[in-house]
């Protein structure tokens, strides 16, 4: 059995400590705070979450299969809103510095990625439809044809997502996903996590170098956003990843 993934609370977010070690700075985001593009309130929210928005990246999700390699004339997209953020684009890969990569979710995965040696980071938004794009793969395969990065350095986190005990899907999932699936009671339920993590293991990263927070969104929805349990007015938590500079680590991004 892969290890779970070691969360520090803090306020409005849980951090994820292993990155902390080798450089990097990655957390999300809980309730009752909203990081949705539409949510009025979304830069008093992006305040209270203590996020850098003078280096905070965000994508316009479509569950599509474009990752964007983010420099510093990225920074500050999609923080006034939709209109400016990166648009059409479910992955963002860097090696700068300091500019914090983000995706939105709520009941779909985030996947942090870092490559230990040539420190490269991507963020990924995986649902089932980014899955079968195979998002996670793509990512991986930036990182390599842009920065060289190896599988087997990169160690990959998930974030918060509606697990295999809520999610229940129809009889097309069992030929899309045939190994990510499980029955129970006569019905079918689709595991995210283990479907991620099927993808980033055939890339060659390792088994041991996948964690998992193994926090479902629905059994959770007072702590996280759920789009099945709250519906189509649900707002999202954001996933934050960024490579340390010395100042940032110092003031505890
Ligand atoms: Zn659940």
């Amino acid at each position: 059995m892969a290890e779970a993934l070691v969360l520090q609370k803090e306020k409005n977010r849980y951090r994820l400590n292993v990155f902390e070690a080798l450089g990097a700075g990655a957390f999300f985001t809980t309730r009752p705070l909203d990081m949705a593009f539409e949510n009025p309130d979304r830069r008093r929210a992006l305040d209270a979450a203590g996020i850098d928005t003078g280096n905070l990246v965000c994508p316009s999700q479509v569950h599509g299969d474009r990752v964007l390699v983010v420099g510093r004339q990225h920074r500050g997209a999609g923080v006034t809103g939709r209109r400016t953020a990166i648009q059409d684009t479910d992955a963002l890969v860097t090696d700068t510095k300091g500019i914090a990569l983000s995706v939105l979710t709520a009941d779909c995965l985030p996947v942090f990625m870092l490559d230990t040696e040539k420190k490269v980071i991507a963020m990924v938004h995986a649902g089932w439809r980014g899955l079968h794009h195979r998002i996670v793969s793509r990512a991986m395969a930036v990182m390599t044809e842009v920065f060289g990065s190896r599988p087997q350095d990169v160690i990959a986190a998930f974030g918060p997502a509606i697990g295999p005990c809520c999610y229940r899907v129809g009889e097309e999932f069992v030929s899309n996903f045939p190994a990510a699936v499980v029955r129970r009671g006569g019905d079918i339920f689709m595991d995210l996590a283990l479907c991620a993590r099927m993808e980033l293991e055939s890339c060659g990263v390792p088994e041991e170098g996948i964690l998992e927070s193994r926090i479902c969104t629905s059994c959770r929805s007072e702590e996280f956003y759920s789009y099945r349990r709250l519906g189509a007015a649900s707002g999202r938590q954001m996933s934050v990843l960024r490579l340390n500079t010395c100042a940032a680590k110092n003031r505890g991004l």
